[in-house]
């Protein structure tokens, strides 16, 4: 049977060529960095190597801090508890502004931080599904406010936050600002001179890097304390052995997707609009999102009528890997949550299903995938108790 794997929100494939890269470090220079010995030594040229790639990746200026961390998880956990450290409560910024949308682990670490006496107000939602500027200006209140936490791209939606103007504005008014920039990263253009962020998180794995390597970037000056205590690595900001090929293949990863950023934009979101094209035809579907508002790879389809895990779980049995939303949340019945924060009905939201390719995804997957989807939506359609056709 066919397999196809449209689920690149989730995770990628590594990239042969990082995974190549990676592959000296685990039994032949395996050396901890830290040791004086030549086991230890031996792979600082790698790792200086990986470290420029991530630089140069994300427009970070010598001056600036790019660590390496195990995941954006671990990325996101830090800004946010270093922002409590650090501002909350050392100063009367109590406030964290950020949105409904955000991944779980900014909105999680929001709800724990404010029972330590944050302030956690969400900005609402525009009616095109993010936040704009103007939205900002009515709530930034810069005396009352130390950090702005905003996704860059949503694991959901795909849909683009306009983190340039939205950073531009809080710096000229003084306020930090973070974005978990995991799903942009690889999709479009990321560079922190053009969005002056202060902290922006990344995970290798959501773009052909491998699982349990993160990164942070922190800009000169910015507030910070580490999460991790315990040794000096990553000049004392990220304490505990450095994952050395997590490192070096992460930073290939980097380059890689840059490079790769042309042909996301141009052949990813050709096969994405087909995909997106064929779904429409099928009566009674929608999804989520302006198409020139998204990153090129992902759709967020809703079929009315039909339950988005039913969906999901006949797609499976044709060999084709899609999800209900975000991964972290796939074992919970819930509605998802995106669409419930931008503002469609329980009953919608619950028959989300969210498509998201890459650059490995072929031509033959995307008919393929056409082909069962069809099918697949009919047939669930003749058994569903709750489809009416056309029902408004
Ligand atoms: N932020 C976003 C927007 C994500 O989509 C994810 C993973 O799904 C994360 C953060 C967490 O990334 P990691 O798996 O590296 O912890």
């Amino acid at each position: 049977m066919q397999r196809v794997y449209l689920d690149n929100n989730a995770t990628t494939i590594v990239d042969p060529r990082v995974k190549e890269a990676m592959d000296i470090y685990f039994c032949q220079q395996y050396g901890n960095p830290n040791s004086l010995h030549e086991f230890g030594t031996e792979v600082h040229p790698a790792m200086r190597v990986a470290l420029d790639r991530l630089y140069a990746g994300i427009g970070a200026s010598d001056e600036d801090d790019v660590i390496v961390t195990s995941c954006a998880t671990e990325s996101n956990n830090t800004v946010l508890k270093a922002i409590y450290w650090e501002v909350i409560t050392k100063t009367p910024k109590k406030r964290i502004l950020t949105t409904p949308v955000e991944h779980p682990s900014v909105s999680h670490v929001c709800e724990f931080l404010q029972t330590k006496g944050a302030e956690i107000v969400e900005l609402p939602l525009n009616t095109d599904g993010i936040v704009d500027t103007s939205t900002l200006e009515a709530y930034l209140e810069p005396e009352k406010t130390a950090l702005v936490s905003i996704m860059w791209a949503n694991n959901e939606t795909g849909l683009i936050f306009p983190i340039k103007e939205l950073a531009t504005y809080a710096r000229s008014h003084g306020v930090l600002f973070h974005t978990d920039a995991v799903q942009a990263i690889g999709k479009v253009a990321v560079n922190v001179q053009e969005a002056p962020v202060d902290y922006l998180s990344f995970s290798a794995h959501k773009f052909h890097g491998p699982k349990g390597v993160g990164g942070l970037y922190i800009r000169k000056g910015a507030p910070f304390v580490p999460l991790l205590h315990g040794g000096e690595h990553m000049g004392g900001k990220r304490s505990g052995t450095i994952n050395v090929a997590g490192m070096v293949g992460m930073g290939l990863a980097m380059e890689l997707a840059n490079e790769a950023l042309f042909y996301e934009e141009k052949e990813v979101r050709r096969l994405r609009d087909k995909l997106e094209d064929a779904l429409l035809a099928i009566p009674d579907t929608m999804v989520i999102g302006k198409r020139e508002l998204r990153v090129p790879n992902t759709i967020l389809a809703s079929f009315r009528g039909i339950e988005g895990e039913a969906l999901i779980w006949d797609l499976n049995r044709y060999g084709i890997a899609a999800s209900t939303g975000s991964a972290c949340a796939s074992e919970s019945l819930e509605p998802n949550p995106v669409m419930v924060a931008i503002g469609l009905d329980r009953e919608l939201a619950h028959t989300a299903v969210r498509l998201s390719l890459s650059r490995f995804t072929t031509e033959e997957e995307i008919d393929y995938t056409i082909e069962v989807l069809t099918a697949s939506v009919k047939r669930l359609r003749e058994i569903s108790s709750t489809y009416v056709k056309n029902k408004e």
